[in-house]
């Protein structure tokens, strides 16, 4: 089936989706973006990362085209015209099209691009790979001060992530001047340690507040388990008792690996386990 992808106001085939050459999005990576899970048809989080959305572009000043309730029919429509039950879908704004300038406060106001597009992912393929655990390599963290804004400039993190590619990783944990992890190139990192208690970096500037991060500490809440924010070594990861990354497309994915230590027997913790499978009782499923 054609995918099609949904332009400025219009649904158009894979092969037409064009945005403009003097695109901010495409000349000074101005954009921000959004990546919401699809299962069974329905967006996961919705409102979660709408917000998200709505203060991304709120820190870098770039106009709201349209209201929550209009992007989320945005999103819907896209998820609906290729046909996703399984998958996820993709929103991006950029502040839109000017000759180039640096400057873009001056211009007469931008349009903000608009592009949607969703595709389908197989569920039992993600839970297979979920069930055997993913690598992942540190390197070092060279991207900007301002990480907590899910912006387009993912230069940094596609570098770092065919970098692990090479030592057979799927993800690359980023870690700071002081030797702390950030998080991953495309997720957030997660340590349990030996008493059970769950550690994740608490959110600053450095690194992303995650939508999946956010529900899983309500179910960690929910079920009474402990929860630690603060930053925590390589040195530190390699010796816990479980490890794993979040994100909308991955879920709970166990760390099996760091670098070349196996994390625990070398296979996905207990307790990781069981939050990736108890993961959808505490999410949010909008409706179709
Ligand atoms: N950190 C970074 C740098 C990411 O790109 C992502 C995925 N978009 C995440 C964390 C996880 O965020 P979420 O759970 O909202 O997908």
């Amino acid at each position: 089936m054609a995918r099609i992808i949904y332009v400025n106001g219009r649904y158009v085939p894979w092969g037409e989706a064009w945005v403009h050459a003097e695109d901010r999005g495409f000349q000074f990576a101005d954009a921000i973006y959004e990546v919401c899970e699809v299962r069974h048809g329905r967006m996961i989080d919705e409102t979660r990362h709408l917000g998200r959305l709505k203060r991304s572009l709120a820190e870098l000043e770039i106009a709201a085209p349209m209201s929550g309730a209009a992007l989320g029919r945005v999103l819907r429509e896209t998820i609906r015209r290729n046909r996703v039950v399984d998958g996820s879908v993709y929103l991006q704004i950029s502040r839109g099209v000017r000759p180039r300038d640096f400057l873009f406060s001056d211009a007469v106001a931008m349009q903000p691009t608009i592009v949607c597009l969703a595709r389908s992912m197989s569920r039992q393929k993600n839970n297979a790979g979920a069930a055997v655990g993913i690598a992942v390599r540190s390197m070092p963290d060279i991207r900007w001060g301002r990480c907590d804004i899910k912006s387009v400039m993912l230069l940094p993190a596609s570098l770092a992530k065919e970098a692990a590619k090479e030592i057979g990783a799927k993800e690359a944990w980023l870690v700071d001047e002081h030797g702390f992890v950030t998080e991953g190139a495309s997720s957030n990192a997660w340590i349990i340690d030996k008493s059970g208690a769950l550690i994740t970096r608490q959110i600053d500037s450095s690194l992303l507040c995650g939508i999946t991060r956010t529900t899983l500490i309500d179910l960690i809440r929910r079920e009474g388990l402990e929860l630690i924010e603060r930053p925590f070594t390589i040195a530190e990861a390699k010796a816990a008792r479980e490890a794993f990354t979040t994100s909308a497309t991955a879920i709970v994915m166990p760390v099996v690996r760091i670098d070349d230590t196996s994390i625990g027997n070398g296979a996905p913790g207990i307790l990781t386990t069981r939050l990736r499978e108890e993961f959808h009782t505490m999410a949010e499923a909008a409706h179709r």
